[in-house]
């Protein structure tokens, strides 16, 4: 069933949308085509969020769209869609497509054209599947998503069951949206989640480590961790740290989470991804080579190097596949911890040496100083080193 809201009850701020989404729908439609803002920035707009991105769902077809705009490239192989360019912001658009919302086999197939309502039904959540029509302000609703965006309650669309076997990623996806936006899951959700927590395996791996990412990414990481582990879906893609959040006394993983959501309100200038995902590793590499070290031998950075190396696989590598140059950066950040920090009371040496993205290891340290006081004062000459470099 199709409802469509004016602007007197959705309230979403003409001026909060971005001009050049604007221009990119206004040039569709001046072109006879049907072309709404969709998914993430609909909802960001309603729940009153600023949208980091802006997709459009339209009736023009790849060709048509890239006639349309000079700017403009085709991605994608299995489905194309269009990409507008403006500087460094990427407007994504792409033609209405249907999908099979009742079969339960995986997804592999998802290129047919389709109309706008079907366009919506193939969309994970209600609160996702959501149009807006900038010209006339209304939004266009064939989910009722409007009425759960207002009630901030997390639904799928269709049965959701079907829905995650289709797709496990959607599973990580319901813990991201309930995490940051603090919302009330469907009980029929939970209850498929926790049914199908288990199909995680069968996603792709690069889609998974993008949605951690950008959970690390977001302010919400703490809660979202939290929640992947409450909800057994953590234990099928990190077991190390499943297992350490069940076992540590002093959960440092979450503690480090906490301190990057809360650096991430306080400040304008963001952690590199490597930094964010070191969290992950570093209380369980640190409490490795101290196991090591017990019987009082000291390891040279080589040797700690190596073991960097080998936790850095043994966490992530039975499920996610982390890009090579990541894995690099990772294991530099790890291992430097051990030349920023005195070892077994020698004094550091406090120069910066010559390896790519070395302050990157520098940053690691200054999010744990915030949770040891201790570390500021082994921060501080490294800051002033870096500053004079
Ligand atoms: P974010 O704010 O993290 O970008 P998002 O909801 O915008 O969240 P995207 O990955 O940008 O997520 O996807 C854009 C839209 O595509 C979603 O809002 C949703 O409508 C649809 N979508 C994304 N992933 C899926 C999926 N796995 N199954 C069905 N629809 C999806
Ligand atoms: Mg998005």
């Amino acid at each position: 069933m199709k409802q469509v809201y004016s602007k007197e009850n959705h309230q979403i701020p003409i001026d909060g949308v971005d001009p050049d989404a604007l221009y990119v729908i206004k040039k569709l439609q001046s072109q006879g085509h049907t072309a709404y803002l969709v998914g993430g920035s609909v909802r960001d707009l309603l729940m009153g969020v600023e949208p980091k991105d802006y997709d459009v769902s339209t009736s023009a077809r790849p060709e048509e769209i890239r006639g349309l705009f000079k700017n403009c490239y085709i991605i994608g192989r299995r489905f194309r869609l269009a990409h507008v360019r403006f500087g460094d912001k990427i407007i994504e658009v792409s033609t209405f497509r249907s999908g099979d919302p009742e079969n339960e086999d995986l997804i592999v197939r998802d290129n047919e054209f389709g109309t706008p309502e079907e366009d919506a039904l193939r969309r994970d959540f209600t609160i996702n599947g959501l149009y807006y029509d900038p010209f006339t302000e209304t939004v266009i609703d064939y989910v009722q998503g409007f009425e759960d965006a207002q009630k901030r309650f997390l639904r799928v669309i269709g049965t959701a069951h079907v829905r995650f076997k289709q797709d496990p990623v959607r599973m990580i996806r319901l813990v991201k949206f309930q995490a940051r936006f603090q919302l009330n899951v469907c009980p029929h959700a939970h209850t498929a989640l926790l049914d199908c927590r288990g199909e995680i395996l069968k996603s792709s791996p690069a889609r998974v480590l993008e949605e951690l990412l950008r959970m690390l990414e977001s302010g919400s990481s703490f809660s979202f961790f939290k929640q992947l582990s409450d909800v057994g879906l953590l234990q099928h893609l990190i077991p190390t740290l499943s297992a350490y959040c069940e076992y540590a006394e002093e959960n440092v993983v979450f503690e480090l989470l906490k301190i990057a959501d809360s650096l991430h309100k306080k400040s304008s200038s963001r952690l590199d991804r490597c930094v964010l995902l070191s969290v992950i590793v570093y209380p369980i590499f640190e409490r490795h080579i101290h196991i090591l070290q017990k019987n009082g031998s000291y390891f040279h950075l080589g040797r700690i190097e190596n073991e960097a190396y080998f936790i850095i696989e043994e966490v992530f590598a039975p499920f996610l596949e982390i890009p090579k140059r990541m894995v690099g950066t990772l294991a530099m950040i790890l291992t430097s911890q051990y030349r920023l920090r005195p070892q077994a009371n020698k004094p550091v040496r406090v120069k910066i040496p010559r390896i790519p993205d070395f302050q990157l290891a520098i940053d690691f340290l200054y999010l744990e100083s915030h949770l040891r006081p201790t570390l500021k004062s082994v921060l501080e000459p490294w800051k002033k080193a870096l500053k004079l470099r």
